[in-house]
């Protein structure tokens, strides 16, 4: 295959999903029935969460993100329409996207815990949670994640704030200081040489032995893809309320980078729920870890890993660097999602210094990939293709465009001058 042929060549691209907007048999496993159920769930913990996260005050324990414009950004690259970034880099509590279905996850089995052990119904104030003596029951249990980093530090930060007993797995890929903040939280952190699949493995092991240990399973876990996925609902009501309009004469082109594949999924599914044709969802990986990419254009989804062509998985997106992708997740997506692009690592650090610059907001390497989207789809034939096969050519100055700023406000002062600072030879 030529696709092929590219990827191991590490040249940037474009992949347009062929199976776009087909009719397949209804086999999800999943319903927007559940996301709305997850948001509730969400809505009955907000008062704990206000109570141990004051940051959460103001919006009422509700972890949210702004969604903003940013003009001299889009100025600066010749977008048609308007481009807004969703700053999930500025979530509360995790500083980037997984403090959505992390969060979420952990929060999920708290609840089911405390309904088994019968000290909890669905209409208490959940507030109650923060008094010792649950905080004591709940370190009877342990909850363990294998991470690239960020969703170690959203799993590890809400588990503890319980009062689980936490222990994260980290790959080669996690930074130093990622680490240093989750023992800072008293989570135990193990390290592993290999990469995200081996930590994985491990943590999975050492879970299943403990019978009060739970695993968070970040290629299979539906909780964490619902967690994702109310994102979609809570974007619809800031879209009406900046009075934006989504509709056929005005569409939504959304770009988000995509490691495993749960975050983007997530939020890919809640969007085509809400918004149907209207919603042209990308994602966006490093070249050096397409995995989604490889899955879902070869149809192998977890069945073929980035390794197997070639590539080393490795790249300076630690959040991205994962080489096998979600074959849950590669098949919700595959008649739902348009296309996915590859970015060069040095790109990230461009991209990260031009938003600095231009709009003054920091994100981190990862997160940047994100403006590949925008900035690309004008650029390359396939997209083009895309464009003129669902009428959307003509339209583009009218179209709106969220670049998903998927992390960053954690990052410690330091790191962000060295990567301000980071330039690659050619
Ligand atoms: C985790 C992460 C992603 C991608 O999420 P997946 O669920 O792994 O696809 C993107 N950006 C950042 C900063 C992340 O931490």
């Amino acid at each position: 295959m030529e696709l092929i042929k590219a990827l191991q060549n590490e040249d940037e691209l474009v992949w347009i999903n062929p199976k776009y907007g087909k009719e397949t048999k209804k086999m999800d496993q999943l319903s927007m029935k559940d996301v709305e159920d997850a948001e509730d769930r969400l809505q009955r913990f907000a008062p704990f969460i206000e109570k141990c996260f004051p940051e959460t005050k103001e919006a009422h324990g509700i972890i949210e993100s702004p969604l903003c414009e940013i003009k001299e950004m889009a100025k600066n690259s010749n977008i048609g329409g308007r481009l807004f970034l969703k700053m999930d880099s500025h979530l509360p509590i995790a500083g980037s996207v997984k403090a959505r279905g992390g969060i979420y996850e952990v929060l999920k089995h708290t609840e089911d815990l405390a309904f088994e052990n019968g000290f909890l119904t669905e209409d208490e104030n959940y507030a109650k949670l923060a008094e010792t003596k649950y905080r004591e029951f709940f370190s009877q249990y342990t909850v363990q994640v294998g991470s690239t980093g960020n969703l170690g530090l959203s799993i590890g930060i809400a588990s503890a704030a319980i009062g689980y007993q936490v222990i994260v797995h980290m790959s080669a890929d996690a930074k130093q200081w990622k680490k240093d903040l989750l023992r800072s939280h008293g989570v135990t952190v193990m390290e592993y040489e290999s990469d995200y699949s081996a930590a994985v493995k491990n943590g999975r092991i050492l879970s299943d032995a403990d019978p009060k240990s739970y695993f968070v399973d970040d290629e299979n876990s539906k909780n964490l893809f619902l967690g994702y996925a109310v994102a979609a609902k809570r974007l619809k009501a800031q879209l009406q309320k900046k009075q934006i309009q989504v509709d056929q004469e005005h569409p939504l082109f959304v770009y988000i980078p995509c490691g495993v594949g749960g975050a983007p999924g997530g939020v890919t599914y809640g969007l085509k729920e809400m918004f149907g044709e209207n919603v042209h969802c990308f994602f966006i990986e490093p070249t050096q870890a397409p995995c989604m990419l490889l899955g879902m254009a070869t149809g192998k989804q977890n069945e073929i890993c980035v390794q197997d062509i070639g590539l080393s998985g490795l790249t300076e997106a630690d959040g991205l660097a994962v080489g096998r992708p979600s074959g849950f997740v590669g098949k919700v997506m595959e008649t739902r999602l348009s296309g996915i692009f590859t970015i060069e690592d040095k790109k990230l650090y461009d991209y990260m210094r031009r938003l600095k610059k231009t709009e003054c907001i920091f994100l981190e390497p990862s997160a940047c990939a994100a403006f590949e989207g925008p900035i690309k789809i004008q650029k390359y034939e396939e997209a083009q293709k895309y464009l003129i096969e669902h009428n959307l050519k003509e339209k583009m100055d009218k179209a709106v465009h969220i670049a998903w700023a998927t992390g960053g406000s954690l990052v410690p002062e330091e790191i962000q001058t060295i990567y301000e600072n980071t330039y690659f030879e050619n």
